[in-house]
């Protein structure tokens, strides 16, 4: 019973799947949060999506704020990306060879994308991570690497670490199977903290082949940096000729069609890419400067390969959603709708004074239960003001709106949220604050 009193949405189906899933896959699902160990009740099982919308095997339907994670930025469904992955498979799903549509879907994005020169298909944003690091090892000759607390790289090896106690540490594995001499390459600060920064490059003089950020983190909560410390980060890279790698598989294609580096204006010397790159096809990227990129073998030294690389469908998929998003004034559009709802919600908010910020920027967003300004650090964020979200997370379900399972994730809105969907989505949100604050 939930804090209305009211029975929650009946999940009878989602649990039966749930319960056959966890004879199968440990914890019942292929990637950790979706087994909703941070919130209440059984993870929903979707049936399908369209536009805005899911429906889950109860046949619930939910206004859904997810979006695969970010990838569909389109909404579900869309129907130029179906069309063209269907027009591709009726001649084969994989040949292990070039193809014209991989040609089509690196020119689309070299050509409106000045940051990067050439690019190499992969097919996940680990994957595009992984090979950029041995990029910039391979052409540093150096084995360290700087990443900061609270920025999410994917499952790679050296990335899963996490910040010890002190101002410049090494990173204490975050997961189990990781040699502590892999974490040992790895130096771990926090965001926004110039002088951990120095001292990183002092202690480790010539030692560091990259600086890997999330330049817009949103992996754990919406981590918004001010530009001048990139700018920054940038500078002290250079001066000691250390590699800057924007990880950009979240704000790829999303803040801008040239990612957070076009909205910042800064070039970083390598960039990862997801998500969006693939219309919701497993597909990543990384790409950087000729000169740079010549390392990659078989022209370079380092080595990197994929037997489902610039898959013909999943190039497909890519080719007709970047295609949709270099229309005029397509993020015009779409950051002004998300600036609206999220500032309605905060306006709410504040008039109540509930201790709740709406962070956003492009059409990201982050419910945050806090009254601090900005939230800039991983430190910074309360633990217990967790509790807040789960409860919130319930009512919305109940109300038909769709999070992420964890409120540490971001939201994220599409083209096809209407306004219509925002006003009803706007109201169940407002009715389970009150419930949340009551
Ligand atoms: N980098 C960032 C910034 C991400 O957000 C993610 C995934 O959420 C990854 C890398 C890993 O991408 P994938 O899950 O496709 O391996």
């Amino acid at each position: 019973v939930t804090t209305t009193g009211k029975p929650d949405i009946s999940r009878e189906k989602s649990a039966e799947l749930f319960e056959k899933a966890k004879t199968y896959f440990p914890g019942g699902v292929n990637s950790p949060v979706r087994a909703f160990k941070s919130v209440y009740g059984t993870p929903l099982f979707i049936q399908k999506g369209d536009g805005c919308h899911v429906w889950d095997a109860d046949g619930n339907q939910f206004v859904d704020f997810c979006c695969s994670w970010g990838p569909l930025i389109l909404g579900h469904n869309n129907a130029k990306v179906r069309e063209k992955v269907i027009e591709v498979m009726q001649h084969g799903m994989s040949f292990g060879a070039p193809t014209a549509l991989e040609n089509d879907l690196a020119e689309l994005i070299l050509k409106n994308n000045k940051f990067i020169e050439k690019i190499r298909f992969v097919s996940s944003g680990t994957e595009a991570v992984m090979s950029a690091i041995r990029l910039a090892r391979g052409y540093t000759k150096r084995d360290k690497i700087l990443k900061f607390e609270g920025c999410y790289h994917g499952h790679v090896d050296a990335l899963l670490v996490k910040a010890g106690s002190g101002l410049v540490t090494f990173g204490e594995t975050s997961s189990a199977g990781i040699p502590k001499a892999f974490a040992d390459e790895t130096i771990v600060v926090s965001l926004n903290d110039r002088d951990a920064l120095k001292k990183a490059f002092e202690e480790f003089k010539d030692q560091i082949a990259a600086v890997i950020i999330e330049p817009i983190p949103a992996n754990n909560g919406l981590l918004l940096q001010e530009k001048e410390f990139l700018q920054f980060i940038r500078e002290i890279c250079t001066e000691n000729k250390t590699l800057l790698i924007f990880d950009e598989v979240i704000s790829g294609f999303r803040i801008s069609f040239e990612g957070a580096a076009g909205y910042y204006q800064i070039k970083p010397d390598i960039i990862t890419y997801g998500k969006i790159i693939g219309g919701g096809m497993p597909v990543g990227a990384y790409g950087a400067s000729k000169e740079i990129m010549s390392n990659i073998s078989p022209e370079g030294a380092v080595y990197q390969a994929g037997t489902l690389s610039g898959n013909p469908v999943a190039m497909g998929a890519g080719i007709a959603q970047l295609s949709e998003l270099l229309r005029l004034g397509f993020y015009r559009d779409l950051n002004n709708k998300t600036e609206e709802f999220v500032a309605s919600i905060q306006r709410f908010a504040t008039a109540r004074n509930y201790k709740f910020k709406v962070f956003s920027v492009g059409s990201i967003f982050w419910f945050a239960f806090t009254d601090l300004e900005h939230v800039r650090k991983a430190e910074e964020i309360d633990p217990t003001s967790m509790e807040k979200f789960k409860l919130m997370h319930r009512e919305l379900l109940n109300r038909g709106i769709y999070l992420g399972p964890s409120g540490y994730e971001v939201g994220f809105i599409s083209s096809a949220h209407t306004k219509v969907e925002l006003e009803k989505a706007k109201r169940a949100i407002f009715e389970s604050l009150d419930l949340v604050f009551r």
